[in-house]
């Protein structure tokens, strides 16, 4: 298929995906250009044209620069997406955005996941309890990342006032899971169809933000793993996307059941970039351009957020093996500045940088 390659790819946006596809991009001899602001640490390493990505003709005039447009998050308003060579497609997008459309599409795909009601007032959100039961968690639909945007009501006590706290936007309340583990799911699905998947991989979130990923997944069955490629699947065909999607899950009772869904790669496929044959960020790149995909054949790996602040490359480079990824952002409580890559089976050293980065979790 595919005669033409493009070589121009166009990010909406130039945070760190944009900053780690531009890496990938330039081993490929693809041009990437972003879309972002003066300071955006994709700078780095790709050109940054300075755009309102809330304004459709300024985002317009950004795409007829690239021969293909990606995302690298998902909350950018669909009216801007309209008409423009994008991949994955603004349908898939739209649905990711709002947890009510997504947590519908996933029950239309025969996807499970935790019960779930639209609250749209503080009315709503009174009856929602009543029917789900607490504890349960409050989350806006929309805008939602690493945490924000939610409200976990163990008691009816915070239940009065827990709407307008949100802002008082359109929001789900979602029953609390009882989960054995968090567990990830990355696919790239090329131009004509084909699909490669990645393993599962575990993750361990605290305050809704990750903070580790461990490939692979302890508790990984061919069942479970056949499982998740099957549901991937059934979206990505759904949807006719095209890209890299990774898919979030808990794991309740050997069974899979859909939190969120990500157009776009993400958090928890960092370590593919020391990990597997092909990175995630490769991937999506040769999927967007109608490329062969490349091999996702993995070794045990873990990868470590840094988030807040960076260590520095005098402590890092004590540690053999480790691969420090440094975005260079200005450190801030809950920001991710960056992330560390290890070899699963370096144990104590994982053990003891899992400690370093985040102290909050010891005694
Ligand atoms: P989210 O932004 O939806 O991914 O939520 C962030 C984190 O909050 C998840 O990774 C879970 O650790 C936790 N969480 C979210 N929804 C639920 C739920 N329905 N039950 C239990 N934990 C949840």
């Amino acid at each position: 298929m595919n005669d033409v390659t493009p070589k121009r790819v166009g990010v909406l946006g130039a945070g760190q995906l944009a900053l780690m596809l531009a890496e990938a991009a330039k081993t490929l001899g693809i041009a990437v250009v972003c879309a972002g602001q003066r300071g955006d640490c994709a700078e780095r390493v790709a050109e940054v044209v300075v755009v309102d990505l809330d304004d459709p003709i300024q985002v317009a005039a950004f795409a007829g620069r690239a021969d293909v447009v990606t995302i690298e998050s998902e909350n950018i308003h669909a009216s801007v997406l309209t008409g423009l060579n994008l991949a994955p497609n603004a349908h898939a997008i739209g649905i990711a955005q709002d947890r009510l459309l997504e947590k519908r599409f996933f029950e239309q795909c025969g996807i499970g996941c935790a019960p779930f009601l639209p609250v749209d007032s503080a009315e709503d959100l009174q009856s929602a309890a009543k029917l789900l039961g607490l504890p349960a968690i409050l989350k806006t639909r929309r805008m939602g990342y690493d945490g924000k945007g939610q409200i976990r009501l163990q008691s009816s006590e915070g239940l009065p006032t827990a709407f307008a706290e949100l802002g008082g936007v359109p929001c789900i309340l979602e029953g609390m899971v009882r989960f054995d583990a968090e567990v990830s799911l990355i696919a790239a699905r090329g131009r004509a169809g084909e699909i490669v998947f990645y393993p599962l991989i575990e993750n361990v979130h605290r305050d809704g933000i990750l903070r580790r990923s461990t490939v692979p997944f302890a508790g990984a069955t061919d069942a479970l793993q056949q499982q998740g490629e099957a549901y991937l699947r059934r979206i990505l065909e759904e949807l006719d996307y095209v890209g890299v999607l990774a898919v979030e899950f808990f794991v309740v009772g050997g069974k899979l059941l859909a939190n969120e869904m990500a157009p776009r790669v993400h958090n928890s496929g960092h370590w593919t970039i020391e990990g597997a044959k092909t990175s995630q960020f490769e991937n999506h790149l040769r999927a967007i351009l109608g490329m062969e995909l490349g091999s996702t054949e993995s070794v045990p790996t873990v990868m470590l957020n840094c988030i807040g602040e960076m260590p520095s490359e005098q402590e890092t480079s004590a540690t053999p093996g480790l691969h420090r990824h440094d975005y260079g952002k200005a450190g801030r409580p809950g920001r991710k500045v960056g992330h560390l890559t290890l070899a699963a089976g370096e144990g104590e050293a994982i053990g003891q940088w899992y400690a370093r980065l985040n102290p909050e979790d010891q005694g």
